[in-house]
């Protein structure tokens, strides 16, 4: 099934176009700048180089009639017409509670997504103009939604209700969702395969770890808990975003720093996590340079991150009841060994210990990680949420595909 992945932001589009069952990408790209001056689409076709077009894109329903121009056309396109499309998987941030996993796209399904607005207001409204450009512009080809928070669904009330008046969960259904589900999900199933053991009857803790970073304990094929929350900026501290900090600063701060609500999301989401501890920067190849030359707030940040990530995997192996598999996967995962190395150092007693020599400097390749003897294996498998989503999407359209 030939499947195009969309994950629409509020200025750009991005897309990637795949034959499902072997997971063959067959062209990729973005659209960038929708609605803004200089837009452009970049766009790739498998095994080619990568193009840059100046195009017009006054908003999302052109951006997709021109990536679908793209997938089309002569010199850079992979198909003839789009009817060669078969279906189109979107991703979207927040399902709520409705979603515990992706669905074919109905006005009712629609009218959720909308519902959730007030849960995730940056992510679902562009997710929803994706959703709206590509109906408009493929009438009839089936569009399935994959949302971030589904896989948490199964989360237990003890694991993601928070101790508020219950009476707040009432009415404004706050609670943990959790995010990364897809990825958590994708890199959990593919664990299990390692370990040689059915998905149902394993424990892990998958540490999807990027500019935004999020830590799951997944038992038994099920997301038992997971760090992020309410909204993403919960759990270990990230790029810019505080992480979990005690709840009393909030207002000491808008106190102290006569912020009003603005200032303190920007402060929080924008000005926190390692950037804000190092001053450096978000990314950790650049904190790992400031911090080889010296620079000791730049250190601080990468130990906190390290610290806070294993105190994570500990609090999820004492909920599991014991532990089969950490993983490492995005970004910072998938790439920084000394980050790997720092995280799982001292879980002996956990049964988990690494082979470093293993681990040194490895970027990007699915590998187990684990030293002889370590009960539990420790595994690098790079994500790929794209796939994951085109899967999910043709999953659902082939099962209602055989209802009708
Ligand atoms: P993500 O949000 O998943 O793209 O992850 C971004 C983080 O991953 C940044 O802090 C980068 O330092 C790190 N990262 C991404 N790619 C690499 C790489 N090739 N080598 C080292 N670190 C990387």
């Amino acid at each position: 099934m030939k499947v195009l992945v969309i994950n629409a932001g509020s200025s750009s589009l991005k897309y990637q176009f795949f034959e499902s069952e072997t997971g063959e990408v067959l062209a990729k790209g973005s659209a960038e700048r929708i609605g803004l001056d200089d837009s452009s689409i970049v766009h790739t076709r498998c095994g080619e180089e990568k193009v840059s077009i100046d195009v017009d894109l006054p908003d999302h329903k052109e951006a997709m009639e021109q990536v679908l121009g793209m997938l089309t056309s002569e010199k850079y396109g992979v198909i003839h017409s789009m009817m060669e499309i078969d279906a189109v998987g979107h991703r979207v941030v927040h399902g709520g509670e409705k979603f515990s996993s992706a669905a074919l796209i109905t006005p009712s399904v629609k009218a959720a997504i909308r519902m959730c607005i007030p849960l995730a207001p940056l992510h679902n409204p562009p997710n929803l103009t994706g959703i709206d450009a590509c109906e408009a512009a493929m009438p009839g080809v089936p569009q399935v939604a994959v949302f971030d928070t589904a896989f948490h669904q199964t989360m237990k009330p003890r694991a993601y209700m928070y101790a508020l008046p219950y009476e707040l969960y009432d009415e404004y259904r706050i609670r943990r969702y959790g995010f990364h589900g897809t990825s958590h999900r994708f890199v959990a199933e593919r664990a299990a395969e390692m370990l040689g053991r059915p998905f149902e009857e394993v424990r892990i803790v998958t540490c999807h770890l990027g500019n935004g970073s999020s830590i799951a304990a997944v038992k038994n094929g099920k997301c038992i808990d997971t760090s992020m929350g309410l909204t993403p900026l919960a759990g270990v501290c990230m790029g810019t975003r505080c992480g979990d900090i005690d709840p009393a600063i909030v207002t000491f701060l808008m106190e102290k720093e006569g912020l009003d609500m603005k200032g303190i999301n920007n402060v929080l989401n924008k000005k926190s996590g390692v950037l804000g501890v190092s001053g450096v920067s978000s990314d950790f190849r650049d904190l790992e340079d400031a911090s080889g030359h010296g620079n000791d707030r730049a250190r601080l940040a990468i130990d906190m991150f390290g610290y806070q990530c294993k105190k994570y995997i500990g609090a999820y192996a004492a909920a599991m009841g014991g532990i089969d598999a950490v993983v490492f996967t995005a970004g910072i995962g998938e790439n920084n060994w000394a980050v790997r190395r720092d995280i799982v150092s001292g879980l002996d007693f956990l049964g988990v210990r690494m082979n470093e020599d293993k681990n040194k400097g490895l970027r990007g390749v699915e590998t187990d990680l684990s030293a002889d003897g370590s009960t539990a294996k420790i595994l690098l498998i790079p994500t790929n949420e794209e796939l994951a989503i085109a899967r999910a999407t043709e999953q659902i359209v082939s099962s209602a595909g055989g209802e009708g």
